[in-house]
This record gives C-alpha cells, structure tokens and sequence, in this order.
C-alpha cells in the first residue's frame, strides 16, 4: 500500500479510491472551500490542498509515482509539468467555457484553446556524463492510458451508456435548502450519477475498464541522448501520451538532465578538471594522469622547471565533451592545486641543513621582501605561534549565545502579536 497517504486524507478517500470517489470527493471539498463561498481563513488554504491533492491523484501517473515514493517522488520530476492553479482547476470541472461535465477527464486537460488534448506526460530524465559523451538509446517504460479496446471508449456496450437524466448530463444539480426564513441555492454533486453525467447499468459496464473507458498501458519509448546533448533539451514524441475519448492523445515529454559528475564540471562543451599535485611536480615537473568519461587515461606532462603556481589553470585542447551536431570537441581545462608539504628536511624528522637551503636558494632565488620598515623606524621581533583551536572555539561560543539571546527576543515579540489577535 501507499508510503504515504497525505493527499487520499485530504480529500477525505480511502487509498484504493475509484476515479469517480476522487472525483467526487474532489468536487464537494471544492464546493465547499471555494474562496468566493467561504470566507473563514482555513478556506483559501484547504481548497488549494484538495486541488492539489486531486490534480495529482486524478493522473494515473502521477497518482502510481505518489503512491510509490510520496511527495518527494513528485518533487524529482517523477511525472506531470507545471502543475495546474487551483482556480483553473476549479474552473473546469464548474463552468468556464460551458461545457458542462461532457468534455471532462479528471482535469487531465491542457488549457489552451482549440481541439482538446490530454495532459503532457513529462518526464526528468538524468543522464551521467559518461553517456553524454558516448551517447546512447534509453529505454524508457511509462504507463499511460489507452481508449480502452473492448468497448472502444465507451465504458459499455453500445446503447448501453445513457446521459444522467437527474442532472441532465452535467453532474451536477442545484438544490434548495431552508435555512431559516431564507431559501438557499447551492450546487452539490449529482447523487445519481456521482458526478459522471453518465450511467451505466453495472452489467453493461465494460469488463475491461470497469466503465472507465481508458485502461493503463505499458509503453517503452527509445529515447535517443544524442553524444553532447544539453542539460535541459527536450525530446519530445508527439501523442506518445495519455488517451482519452474524445480528445486528442497527448505528448510525452523528456527533459534531459545531466546528473552531477565526481571528477568533471561541464560547462557548454568545455570540461574542467581539478587536479591535486605536489609543491616537488609543480617546481620540478611530473605526469597528471587524469581518467576521461570513455574508459581512456589521459597522461599530461608537466615539464620540469614551467612552475605551476596554486591556481593555474592550463588546456588541453580538443579532450572537452563532444559539441551536440558539431564533429568537434571542446576542451579541457585543468585547474591546479598545489599541496605544500608540512615540513622541510630530511626523512625522520630531520631539521632542514644549510647546505639544503642554500640548494634551495639557488634554483628559487633570492629572498623577496615587501613593506621593509624605514632606517629610522622601531622595530619589535615577534615569533609565529600555532592558532590554537579551543581559544578560537570559547569565542565563537560566546558569539552564538548572543545570537540565540537575539533570537528569543524575536520570538517573545511574536508570541505577544499573537496574543493581541
Ligand atoms: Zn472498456
Ligand atoms: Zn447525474
């Protein structure tokens, strides 16, 4: 059963809920909490809940991606695009454009004008970076809906499918109620058809789809990340997407992103690599050796005596990422830092020797110093010392009291403002 059963609480359905449950459930909390008709505070906020909470449980594949792995599944790009405003929502299941409920899918629907088309099934798909320089097909399973074959969309036997003669086809009915000295009109959700504007008998139900005129279909699309493809392109296989009777199928969509890579910052078709040397190979010379996204080690050659400083940055042209539709690469730039060693001397300790200083002295030079004091100027000596870390630590501790005293003051302020209310 589902990780997690946030949403299904929301409308107020069990776990194993039908669309038309959700559906129903969906349009009453809506009736309800719709801001124009209640105007306690709570209202605005459970009524953008319950369209979430329907928007995402009405799409089988988002509602297959909640139940599996929660809201955090939904946040990875796991299923649907932008996702819709509660108004707009609302407005397609209660007027706007006037269509009554005939049209309707479970707010599958997107929202430009002209002929209908379901939902976009959009998908994130992360690609290492390793098989964006090599390229490669990915085959992708979705689930998606499909005119049910056995009655062909129609959710029963032919003739079998009738317009709800209590609502008139529209799922919905206007009642009054006496409240008081007043009559009021209200909305509610069409006891005899639950909302669906439809009625089929249960034995002209189609056995297949259950009446719903869709069923879930396994598809597996190739998806083709082409040597050098951006994060960020988008492929797209037109009306690859859900079916639904009456309107046209929708996309799917696959946005290409490259995961993070351990060695490797991309940036266009250019890679850039840090590289760890020693104080002795950035003096003295040495190899890199740097292992590349195809299985290839690239050796790169410092010569001895060039001097890498801490920070340099050189290139190797041409060992960048392949350019997406281009038959060139572009490059790789190294970034160096260099690790001094912890001290100078001989093995085991040993004090560095004159001799070795005077070594020193000749291939680096003589001693460059700034700021020499004036002739005439005092000078006092000082020695270095280590910093000592539970000296630094007793003052930063101090520093965070003081902050948290800062914050309780906060907190106090905020305590009264409520009060007051
Ligand atoms: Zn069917
Ligand atoms: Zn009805």
């Amino acid at each position: 059963m589902a990780k997690e059963s946030k949403y299904y609480d929301i409308l107020g359905v069990p776990q194993d809920a039908t669309e038309a449950q959700l559906k129903s459930a969906y349009k009453k909390g809506a009736l309800k909490y719709h801001p124009d008709k209640n105007k306690s505070p709570e209202a605005e906020h459970k009524f953008k809940d319950l369209s979430h909470a329907y928007e995402v449980l009405s799409d089988p594949q988002r509602r297959q991606i909640y139940d599996q792995y929660g809201e955090e599944g939904l946040e990875q790009g796991g299923g649907g695009g932008g996702g819709m405003a509660a108004e707009d929502l609302f407005a397609q299941f209660f007027g706007g454009g006037g269509g009554g409920f005939g049209g309707m899918f479970g707010g599958g629907m997107t929202r430009e004008q002209g002929p209908k088309k379901a939902r976009t099934i959009a998908h994130v798909h992360k690609v290492s970076l390793e098989d964006i320089y090599k390229g490669k097909i990915s085959k992708l399973a979705l689930q998606k809906s499909v005119i049910c074959p056995k009655c062909s969309g129609l959710g029963g036997k032919d003739g079998a499918v009738k317009k709800c003669a209590g609502c008139d086809g529209r799922g919905m009915k206007t009642m009054m109620r006496q409240m008081g000295p007043m009559i009021q009109r209200f909305q509610t959700v069409c006891p005899d058809c639950q909302g669906e504007g439809e009625i089929i008998r249960d034995k002209d139900r189609c056995k297949q789809c259950m009446g719903k005129k869709t069923i879930i279909e396994r598809k597996v699309l190739h998806v083709h990340v082409d040597k050098g493809i951006k994060s960020g392109s988008k492929i797209e296989f037109r009306g690859e997407g859900d079916q639904m009777p009456g309107v046209e199928p929708g996309d799917v969509v696959f946005e290409i992103e490259q995961k993070p890579h351990a060695r490797f910052q991309r940036k266009d078709d250019d890679l850039f690599y840090h590289a760890e040397i020693d104080l002795l190979t950035a003096l003295a010379g040495g190899n890199v050796h740097i292992e590349h996204l195809d299985e290839r080690w690239l050796t790169v050659e410092i010569i001895p005596g060039e001097v890498i400083a801490p920070g340099a940055v050189k290139v190797v042209r041409g060992q960048g990422m392949p350019s997406h539709r281009h038959h060139d690469f572009g490059n790789l730039y190294i970034q160096f830092d260099v690790k001094f060693p912890q001290r100078l001397g001989g093995p085991d300790g040993a004090s560095i020797t004159p001799q070795q200083i005077a070594a020193l002295e000749s291939v680096l030079g003589p001693r460059v110093q700034d700021h020499i004091p004036p002739p005439d100027a005092m000078t006092e000596d000082f020695q270095l010392e280590d910093v000592d870390p539970t000296r630094e630590n007793a003052r930063s501790r101090g520093m965070t009291a003081m902050d948290e005293d800062d914050d309780d003051m906060h907190g106090g302020a905020e305590r009264v403002q409520c009060a007051s209310q």
